[in-house]
């Protein structure tokens, strides 16, 4: 008895880059950390190609994501010295401190980007 075993699978690979940066959402110190996301067809587990590949970079104080142009990812992934600058991150969702909300109301907190407090209704400023 033979028979294929195929599948197809997202993966997700961090490549080799570093780059410190004050972070332009939450003010802090932090870093860039390259991401490379592809879809991939495999034969007997063995990936045998791989498409649709995103680059995402991430920040490591606050997590907020950008994608980057797929030149530039590869360029990135082929070890070249890039430098990233604000114009090439497209903004995905900013980090898990950037919409740290308050009430001062009621003191309910929140990361969503409300107007209004869903507990009390008073307004966020
Ligand atoms: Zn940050
Ligand atoms: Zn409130």
């Amino acid at each position: 008895m033979f028979f294929f075993i195929f599948g197809i699978a997202n993966d997700r690979k961090e490549l080799d880059f570093h780059q410190s940066v004050v972070c332009r959402v939450c003010g802090k110190y932090g870093r860039y950390r390259v991401f490379m996301e592809y879809m991939y067809f495999s034969l007997f587990f063995i990936p045998v190609f791989r498409w649709n590949r995103t680059y995402y970079v991430e920040t490591s104080c606050c997590g907020t994501l950008y994608t980057i142009d797929n030149e530039l990812g590869k360029r990135i992934a082929r070890g070249e010295n890039i430098t990233l600058h604000d114009e090439d991150l497209h903004i995905v969702r900013t980090g898990r401190y950037a919409g740290w909300k308050k009430c001062s109301q009621c003191g309910y907190t929140t990361y969503e980007d409300f107007q209004y407090c869903p507990k009390c209704a008073h307004p966020f400023d």
